[in-house]
């Protein structure tokens, strides 16, 4: 098995931009699994599916209506829903609640933890997401579980929110974030949780470079 580095966290911590740069100070690619479910979110809001109704979000799967795959431009991990490139599409805090939704159903989640899988059988890869030292990689090179308090994040979402334009008041965007910090917690399938042999990151405190060291030393230890 290639190289395979499994980076988990709660919402708002960092993950994607923090995977980003470790991959490629490692020349390996990255992909951000959570973009997948996202994906499945938006072909659901797309179709005129309430993300919440598992039976309608697990037919449209099932007849193929919600193909989702990644290829790769430049290093770069582009996002496709039935041949189409979503990867600005699912970056709405309305694609993220629906994401939430429909990753708690199995066929799913089974859907898209095979693909993540299959990708990284075929290259080295650093994953990033909810459940990849627990589930898609559980014997990968190196486990890191990445999170920081939810005032910290829900204030990292908000400055990415206010580049965007996007004025969402710093009181609703912490309420998401606990929000999904419980809906992700506390379903019933795959909750989120720190794999038994990963390390903790607590970034509350750390700068991105601070943040990206602490990661690629974990790495270092385990792969030299
Ligand atoms: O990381 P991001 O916020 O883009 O993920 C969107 C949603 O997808 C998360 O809230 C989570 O519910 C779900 N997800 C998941 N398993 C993953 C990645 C994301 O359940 N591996």
């Amino acid at each position: 098995m290639p190289l395979t580095i499994a980076i988990d966290g709660p919402v708002g911590a960092g993950k994607s931009t923090i995977s980003d740069e470790v991959a490629k100070r490692l020349n390996i690619l990255h992909l951000d699994t959570g973009a997948m479910y996202r994906a499945v979110g938006l072909a659901a809001l797309e179709n005129g599916i309430d993300p919440m109704d598992e039976e309608k979000v697990c037919r449209m799967c099932e007849v193929g209506g919600a193909n989702v795959d990644v290829r790769y431009q430049d290093g770069k991990q582009v996002t496709l829903l039935n041949g189409r490139d979503v990867s600005s599409a699912i970056r709405t805090q309305e694609a993220g609640g629906a994401a939430s939704a429909v990753s708690r159903y199995v066929a799913v989640r089974s859907m898209l933890v095979r693909r993540q899988q299959e990708m990284a059988q075929q290259q080295p890869m650093l994953l990033d997401g909810r459940d990849i030292g627990t589930v898609v990689l559980p014997d990968a090179t190196a486990k890191i579980f990445l999170t920081a308090s939810p005032e910290v994040r829900a204030r990292r979402r908000m400055l990415q929110l206010r580049e965007k334009g996007d004025q969402t008041p710093f009181e609703e965007i912490l309420a998401e974030v606990n929000a999904r910090d419980l809906q992700d917690t506390t379903r019933k399938l795959t909750p989120l949780r720190q794999a038994e042999d990963a390390i903790l990151v607590d970034a509350s405190d750390l700068d991105f470079e601070e943040t990206v060291q602490a990661i690629l030393s974990i790495v270092e230890a385990r792969h030299g």
